[in-house]
């Protein structure tokens, strides 16, 4: 019995190693992500690749924004250096499975703490609190917040993200509701004109605002609170406190005020107070 618990031990531990895509913690007895990051020196982090100033893919193949920076001092926190990250594309509805299946440590990315994902995953932090908020082309006039959109409006959002789910819930029975697989694929309706406006957190479309000068505007109306955690397995508590210090200690020495000024300042959004961490 001990040598098949060690095969499974080593087994598991080499797809870790890796950085392929059984590298989490498992659920089955194997490390959690804080004993992993000092044994292994080495992570998995999910992350947008498509949002500007949060998490975006560059030319050159590395990484930026302020997610990123956000997961680098976590990374840090717990031991693993820069060159120990392994980088991967969480899209909104992709998230939970993600994390469930062992294909990422954590996730940083967007990612709204709510009670019906709170089922599935635990979340450290908050580190950011965003307000649900609408894009349109910079010569509307009519859409001033998400009660004009009536009648025969479109409107694009994400799968399995809050924003298409709220607007689903308040004002679904009045707008259309385009439903795509990430944000790029809805500024890019919104630039030929196939949709009205694209709805989520402010934070995200003064990103893609700031790329279109002149194109598109953000209305400016939040009308939620988003609070960004770091999505991880459900229950493994110690991690959480361990990133939950890594947050604050980055609030504390003003890395977290200038990860938001080199990287959502550009856009013209006016940085916010650090939230409390629960
Ligand atoms: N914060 C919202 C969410 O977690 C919208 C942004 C996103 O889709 O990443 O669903």
């Amino acid at each position: 019995m001990s040598a098949a618990v060690v095969a499974a031990g080593l087994a598991l531990s080499a797809c870790g190693g890796g950085g392929g895509s059984d590298a989490g913690s498992g659920s089955s007895g194997a490390k959690n992500v804080v004993a992993k990051a000092k044994s292994d020196k080495k992570l998995v982090i999910g992350i947008k690749f498509d949002q500007p100033g949060l998490g975006q893919k560059q030319a050159d193949g590395t990484y930026a924004g302020f997610d990123v920076d956000v997961a680098k001092y976590i990374a840090k926190e717990l031991g693993v250096e820069e060159s120990g990250i392994t980088w991967k594309e969480a899209q909104s509805a992709q998230r939970e499975d993600l994390i469930k299946k062992g294909e990422v440590d954590f996730i940083v990315a967007t990612y709204s703490i709510t009670d019906k994902r709170k089922n599935e995953v635990s979340f450290a932090g908050p580190y950011f609190i965003a307000h649900q908020d609408l894009l349109v082309r910079a010569d509307s006039t009519d859409i001033t917040g998400p009660e004009s959109l009536t009648g025969n409006k479109k409107l694009c959002s994400v799968k399995g993200s809050t924003p298409a789910q709220n607007v689903k819930e308040k004002y679904a029975k009045e707008v259309q509701l385009e439903e795509r697989g990430k944000y790029t694929d809805c500024v890019t309706s919104l630039l030929n004109k196939t949709v009205d406006a694209m709805t989520t957190d402010d934070v995200i479309l003064g990103g893609y605002a700031a790329q279109q000068p002149g194109k598109l505007k953000l209305v400016g109306k939040g009308f939620t609170d988003e609070k960004y955690g770091v999505g991880l397995k459900k229950d493994d508590n110690e991690s959480i406190t361990a990133i939950n210090n890594a947050i604050k200690k980055m609030q504390q020495d003003g890395a977290w005020k200038a990860a938001l000024e080199k990287n959502v300042g550009p856009s013209g959004y006016k940085i916010p107070e650090p939230p409390a961490i629960s």
